[in-house]
């Protein structure tokens, strides 16, 4: 008995019907990427302006209107003349690591894990079986990958932010990304176009040695999109998710390294917090919040 697609294989296969694959790497990419950063990065750039959830906003300092405007008109402009010919010149790279688009989805997997050949061989497995160990062995797949890409971009990024808080790089490239020391989520991607590159590369490095499905790409995108804004929001909530993942900084983590003079901010990774404190760059940070939770703050 066949299987019925599923909504998602109805959808991908609306998408690799009617877009080459060229079309749905390069602009779908960026225009998903585009929807995801925007989307997400509106809400604290609103509360700032109109002073909502007041009570936890990481610093009492807001920035003005205006100085948010300027930070917005930028990105559209870096996005389309950095962001998008990355996308479209990387594209040969990226097939040649082996990406791909076709579909079965909820097979794709199989190619490492070899399960649906054996369940398919296998009389009398029952089908839900078959669904239930093919979707988790898929998930496990996609989960493994997207965590080695965020383990392995925030140690490049750990080590490529460590030296643009050098003097020279600092002063030629990184000051542009530091310009809002009280940071909102749109200002995550707010960076001098030497330093979108090599963001650009830390970020796509793990997808180009593994090789992914333009899914799991576009997972990992959205993802650590998610992240970085959620990074720069200025604001440490309940639900935050730093305080629920072990190992994760958040906003309460990288606002600290906005606020602080350059040469004195530490807190270098992207996205955990083991790499800081390995080479003691978070020691100033840690420092600070032992103090501030003694005195009674939230920082
Ligand atoms: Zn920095
Ligand atoms: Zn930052």
């Amino acid at each position: 008995m066949a299987a019925q697609p599923s909504a998602l294989d109805s959808a991908w296969q609306y998408l690799i019907g009617n877009f080459s694959e060229f079309q749905l790497a390069t602009v779908v990419t960026f225009l998903l990427h585009e929807t995801v950063f925007f989307l997400s990065g509106l809400p604290s750039l609103l509360f700032e302006r109109f002073g909502l959830f007041a009570k936890y906003k990481i610093q009492k300092k807001s920035n003005a209107p205006s100085y948010q405007n300027r930070c917005v008109l930028r990105l559209i402009l870096y996005h389309v003349c950095v962001n998008l010919p990355v996308m479209i010149f990387s594209y040969p790279a990226f097939k040649f690591m082996g990406l791909r688009s076709s579909l079965p989805l909820p097979h794709w997997y199989s190619d490492s894990l070899s399960f649906t050949p054996i369940a398919t061989k296998v009389p009398n497995v029952p089908l839900f079986f078959h669904y239930y160990c093919s979707s988790h062995l898929g998930v496990t797949v996609v989960v493994s990958q997207i965590l080695f890409y965020f383990v392995l971009e925030d140690f490049i990024f750990y080590w490529g932010h460590r030296a643009l808080h050098t003097k020279w790089l600092y002063k030629h490239v990184h000051s542009v990304h530091h310009e809002y020391a009280t940071p909102f989520g749109l200002t995550s991607e707010y960076a001098h176009p030497a330093e979108i590159l090599f963001l650009g590369f830390a970020t796509i490095v793990g997808p180009a040695l593994t090789g992914p499905h333009l899914f799991t790409l576009w997972l990992w995108m959205v993802l650590r999109v998610l992240e970085t804004v959620e990074a720069h929001s200025g604001y440490h909530f309940p639900w935050s998710p730093s305080n629920f993942l072990p190992l994760y900084g958040g906003s309460d983590f990288h606002d600290y390294h906005h606020r602080v003079l350059y040469t004195k901010s530490g807190n270098y990774a992207s996205t955990f917090v083991y790499m800081d404190w390995l080479f003691g760059t978070d020691k100033d940070y840690r420092k600070t919040k032992a103090i501030e939770e003694k005195e009674g703050k939230n920082l």
